[in-house]
């Protein structure tokens, strides 16, 4: 199914569980807006629009990484001397001229999810340490792959866990469970739409549904 009908439904999820929790309504936005996004999560697998809109952008990257060469250069002509001064400087230049060459926006959502591992660690903060973990991996994996099954559902679920832990709002974690579902129930083959269906069984079975 198509992006926008995984928003729509996703939202749709989030004002039920709103509903159903009896959620104010700044909660209930809040529920509308998790669901709608939960809903695109699944195809994080894809290579395409919604990767590329939560990657970091690697101009920013590059650029970063290209002042900090500066920097370095700068730096160390003022601070060392003889051979650190010529390390410096080396370092320096290299970190303004190769990155250009080695990061390709492809690798972007790889190094979202690794940031947001990294950062998570550093919180001890476990929602995001999951997460960065699943963007991670649906970076790596082929479309309709594991983020499409209930091994992916359980995963995220427990991500809404964390989550609704830290937040202390009661919903979160259905919000996730729900709106996730739904994606996965939107791709399978009972829409004529879909051309294939999800192995939700997978790695365990192969039964396409
Ligand atoms: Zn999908």
């Amino acid at each position: 199914m198509d992006g926008k009908t995984h928003f729509i439904v996703g939202g749709i999820a989030g004002i039920g569980v709103a509903s159903y929790v009896g959620a104010e309504l700044p909660t209930a936005i809040s529920f509308t807006l998790l669901g709608a996004c939960v809903g695109l999560v699944p195809d994080l697998d894809v290579k395409g629009t919604l990767s590329n809109k939560i990657s970091l952008n690697k101009n920013w990257i590059i650029t970063l990484l290209g002042l900090l060469g500066l920097l370095i250069i700068v730096n160390s002509f003022i601070v060392y001397k003889d051979v650190d001064r010529w390390l410096g400087f080396g370092l320096g230049l290299a970190l303004m001229i190769i990155p250009p060459f080695l990061i390709k926006q492809k690798y972007m959502l790889l190094l979202t999810g690794a940031t947001s591992l990294i950062l998570g660690i550093y919180q001890q903060n476990t929602w995001l340490m999951l997460l960065g973990i699943y963007i991670c991996i649906a970076a790596l994996l082929p479309h309709r792959s594991l983020t499409h099954s209930f091994i992916g559902l359980f995963y995220f679920s427990l991500i809404g866990y964390f989550l609704e832990k830290d937040f202390q709002i009661n919903g979160i974690l259905l919000v996730c469970t729900v709106s996730y579902a739904s994606h996965l129930l939107l791709d399978m083959k009972i829409f004529r739409k879909n051309r294939r269906g999800v192995k939700l069984f997978q790695p365990f079975s192969k039964l396409e549904i």
